[in-house]
């Protein structure tokens, strides 16, 4: 889930209505979210259309390219080591969804962690049975539904590797009531993908039980000392509480963060900044990792929450990122796919 400012949304609230069809059945009080355009789509149409609005016609912000197998793709070619998305949401309402994933999946030697609502189980275990390198199922539950840990049990009988996005909580992530998913989790080795900070409000005239405090990065300590075969990996890196992400993760050799959502757009003109948080590269200050890596950016996963024609331009973020702060090869590596790789046990 994208991250955006509360009254920022709250204005758009007013002033986009009839702007975009987005609809999540999910947030709903349901179990399922299923978006018929991805939220860093909606997120960008919409600040595209502020700009619009703000100066009474266009502006320079380029328009989206409508191909599924887009310029920004084209731009960020297969560099040969395989790329690990850990965040791609299925897109239920999108019949060409799978299609599109794989022709992307192709162009960039790209794997996706594939988030899936319970609903829609069987369509992406099949999928990822087809195109095992491709496509890794990972499980979404509403974790206060009544029979979570049922859902949790089938999406493993159904071959899922993880759970992801969990969001929307109503308690805090380190709440007991959330324990039987995190000990199942916890039996099957599995990634749990959790988003972590601010989060978008999708409703803005009915009461909406969402808060992004009771998803901070903050929690995510207590759940991986105490499920210490469960690799946490939280969304958005606690946007903006990046601080308290990056001692989290480095304290804890099974936490890792990605950097998806805003951020990347709101620090590109100071993306060096991400250095004064993963700051002890080359120190005996970090804590064992599983890839021994001494930068502290091993730190970090690639996760683009994106529809397959934007991956690309994700990509672009994160090498941006990693030239502002001289990240060594080695750390790009492992952040752009191998230490994910490496978990899920994906070839080059
Ligand atoms: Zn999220």
């Amino acid at each position: 889930m994208a991250n955006t400012s509360s009254p920022f949304v709250h204005w758009l609230g007013k002033v986009l209505p009839s702007l975009l069809s987005y609809t999540q059945s999910g947030i709903q009080g349901s179990t399922q979210l299923n978006s018929t355009i991805s939220r860093r789509t909606f997120l960008d149409a919409a600040v595209k259309a502020a700009a619009i609005s703000a100066t009474g016609g266009l502006t320079s912000v380029p328009a989206a390219s409508a191909s599924p197998l887009s310029e920004a793709n084209a731009a960020a070619p297969a560099a040969g080591s395989r790329i690990v998305d850990i965040h791609t949401h299925f897109q239920a309402k999108n019949p060409a969804y799978i299609d599109e994933f794989l022709r992307m999946s192709d162009q960039l030697n790209l794997t996706g962690c594939m988030l899936t609502p319970f609903e829609h189980r069987k369509v992406v275990a099949d999928a990822a049975k087809k195109h095992p390198h491709q496509i890794i199922p990972f499980g979404y539950v509403d974790m206060d539904a009544p029979d979570a840990a049922r859902q949790v049990e089938e999406f493993h009988g159904l071959g899922y590797r993880g759970l992801g996005e969990l969001e929307f909580v109503k308690k805090p992530y380190s709440d007991a009531s959330y324990l039987p998913i995190y000990e199942l989790a916890n039996r099957y080795s599995w990634i749990v993908l959790f988003h972590t900070g601010i989060v978008v409000r999708e409703k803005f005239q009915e009461p909406e039980d969402v808060a992004s405090y009771r998803m901070g990065a903050i929690y995510l300590e207590e759940i991986a000392r105490n499920f210490p075969k469960i690799t946490v990996i939280g969304a958005h890196c606690g946007n903006p509480e990046y601080e308290w992400a990056a001692e989290i993760a480095r304290w804890n050799p099974n936490v890792f963060f990605d950097l998806s959502g805003s951020t990347l757009k709101k620090l590109g003109g100071r993306l060096s900044d991400i250095a004064k948080y993963f700051w002890w590269s080359d120190t005996d200050e970090g804590t064992d990792n599983p890839s021994q890596n001494s930068s502290a950016f091993s730190k970090l996963v690639f996760g683009s929450d994106s529809s397959p024609k934007d991956v690309g331009r994700v990509l672009a973020q994160y090498r941006a990122m990693f030239d502002a702060c001289d990240v060594p090869e080695s750390a790009r590596k492992l952040i752009l796919g191998g230490m994910l790789a490496k978990s899920l046990g994906l070839p080059d």
